[in-house]
């Protein structure tokens, strides 16, 4: 297996999904194999996989998709990568992603962007979009990404799997490189509910080493069509404006779907989800900008010398940090500053809270509430990247979920054809906190 993801990542060396190739592979495989033979039960057992260039795995290099990390190679696991191993599971190698997970196309990355399997013209969604691309084309059956503000899920979509985003807590981000640590959460990509249940069942579960970890022990499973009748589904209203005609009619056939099946489909409005992109914006940034003030060349980050102490700190971010990254933690340090923290970031604290309560609102008289993954499917390399507020407007339908901390699934929905290509489109399902379950259950029911 392990044989077989390398030659397959090697044959799609053009879509610049897997930057990094896993030294240790053998090694592990050759362990999983005598486990194995010993008599143990394995529930990943030789399954290869790719993780997001943001995940540490020892003897890995773990870049973040930056020239500052270039030469970093991590001294331990991640949590969730821990746990993989204990699995069988074997890691091939790690891959492309926006630089610190800043970004919708994976245009940002220092290694350069990754291509849509689907249309190489166009991105494969960020920032994840190595691990999306990589599940996608076949390379790896699983991946794992992170999501702060969509970053599987608008993925998942652009490429046709499923990305799930887990409650803010249920997966412990110990060894996941911190870009906003508030809304920060890893999460898996497959092509089939059955394969995200079994990872998350894996990664899932109580951490000490990360104080947000959750004491809910994962219990994921699909689902059979038997189990939508009677389901309540909210369609959220703020979500249905401003789609291309493909993500409607992928929406349109979900719903009736549903409907088909005896759920109860009704729409419910979120109100405050109009301020969701803003309020995002305001808290992701001075996170940021406070977790990358690590990168100083002294402790971490590939070192510029220049004279003194802060010259060569200087010199070191200036040299390191790619556009988008410095753009956000100027605008993260402005926000946090004395003049401005209660105009910005305070605000931005106060309209997070009423999102989530729209939330649990709604969850009042709903079990599932779903909407358009992205109001769009893959757009082309270069569309966007001079743009940044139309960049950031791609996150319009995921970003909400992060503030409110809620566990939603990406799942394929069809597809549009665009210039005579058929691109994927993607649906998105809401569940209350720590009902992620209810997701994968829903995903194989729906298969
Ligand atoms: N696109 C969003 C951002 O740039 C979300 C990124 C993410 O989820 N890591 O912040």
């Amino acid at each position: 297996l392990l044989e077989e993801a390398r030659a397959r990542i090697e044959a799609a060396r053009d879509l610049n999904a897997v930057v990094s190739l896993n030294v240790g592979a053998d090694e592990t495989a050759a362990q999983v194999a005598g486990r194995v033979a010993a008599g143990e039960t394995l529930p990943l057992a030789g399954v290869p996989l790719v993780l997001k260039d943001n995940l540490n795995a020892r003897g890995t290099p773990t870049t973040c998709g930056s020239r500052i990390l270039a030469n970093y190679v991590s001294p331990y696991d991640a949590t969730v990568v821990e746990r993989l191993t204990a699995a069988g599971a074997v890691i091939v190698g790690k891959a492309n992603m926006d630089e610190f997970a800043m970004g919708s196309s994976t245009e940002t990355s220092a290694c350069g962007p990754t291509l849509n399997p689907w249309d190489r013209s166009r991105v494969p969604g960020g920032s994840s979009g190595g691990s999306a691309a990589a599940v996608a084309a076949g390379l790896v059956p699983v991946s794992l990404g992170s999501d702060t503000g969509g970053s599987v899920r608008q993925p998942a979509a652009l490429t046709g799997v499923y990305g799930l985003k887990p409650t803010y807590g249920r997966v412990s981000r110990y060894g996941l490189v911190a870009y906003a640590s508030s809304l920060d959460q890893i999460g898996p990509f497959a092509r089939s509910a059955a394969d995200l249940a079994l990872v998350m069942n894996v990664i899932a579960g109580h951490d000490p080493r990360d104080a947000t970890s959750l004491d809910a022990p994962p219990a994921f499973r699909t689902g059979t069509p038997d189990e939508l009748r009677g389901l309540r589904v909210g369609v959220i209203r703020e979500s249905l404006e401003g789609n291309t005609a493909g993500v409607e009619a992928a929406l349109d056939g979900m719903l009736a779907a549903l409907r088909g099946a005896g759920a109860e489909v009704r729409e419910v409005s979120l109100p405050h989800l109009r301020h969701a992109i803003a309020t995002y914006y305001l808290i992701a940034m001075p996170e940021a900008s406070s977790n990358l003030a690590r990168y100083d060349g002294m402790v971490y980050g590939e070192r510029v010398p220049a004279g003194d102490v802060t010259g060569s700190m200087t010199a070191t971010r200036e040299r390191g940090f790619g556009d988008e990254v410095k753009r956000r933690i100027l605008i993260g340090t402005y926000a946090l500053s004395s003049g401005y923290y209660d105009a910005y970031y305070s605000r931005a604290m106060r309209v997070r809270r009423l999102i989530a309560d729209d939330f649990a609102r709604a969850f009042g008289d709903f079990d599932l509430l779903v909407s358009p993954t992205s109001p769009f499917p893959a757009f082309r390399l270069g569309e966007k990247t001079q743009d940044s507020l139309s960049m950031y407007a791609a996150d319009v339908d995921t970003v909400a979920v992060n503030l409110a901390g809620l566990p939603a699934l990406s799942v394929p929905a069809g597809f549009e054809t665009v210039d005579g290509v058929r691109l994927p489109v993607g649906v998105q399902f809401i569940a209350p906190a720590l009902a992620d379950e209810r997701l994968t259950a829903l995903a194989g029911a729906l298969e």
